[in-house]
């Protein structure tokens, strides 16, 4: 069962200057990642399987390979995420207003993004786990 979750962080700019926030993030166990992974490579290869035949006639060349080739590498993603993170809200180092984040869950904590108010850089990292 995907379990909400906060995860305590710290924002921090290039002059070592830092202020606390908090992470939103989503935890998926080993059963919900299989579920996960399933789910995109089956809806994937339906629709590819679907496509290949010539339904719409040109896209069906392009969409029918597009398709059954994203659907294990999908599953290759899905299957390895443990979890996703949403957002992250906390005070700019460097500005001193609330900001929130909206996060790439490609990149590992910790990460540098930019502060949407000063437009600087902004670095989160993770302190300790707390469970909502
Ligand atoms: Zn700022």
């Amino acid at each position: 069962m995907p379990v909400a979750r906060e995860l305590a962080i710290d924002f921090r700019n290039s002059e070592d200057a830092q202020q606390t926030g908090n992470l939103y993030l989503t935890t998926y166990d080993k059963n919900d990642r299989i579920k996960r992974a399933v789910g995109a490579l089956v809806v994937c290869w339906l629709l590819g399987g679907i496509l290949v035949f010539p339904i719409i006639p040109i896209l069906h060349i392009f969409l029918a390979a597009i398709l059954l080739i994203t659907g294990p590498v999908l599953f290759a993603i899905r299957i390895k995420q443990e979890d996703i993170k949403h957002r992250a809200q906390g005070t700019c180092p460097t500005c001193k207003k609330n900001i929130t984040l909206e996060l790439d869950n490609s990149d590992p904590l910790p990460q540098w993004t930019h502060c949407p108010e000063c437009h600087l850089s902004v670095q989160l990292v993770a302190l300790a786990q707390q469970e909502v």
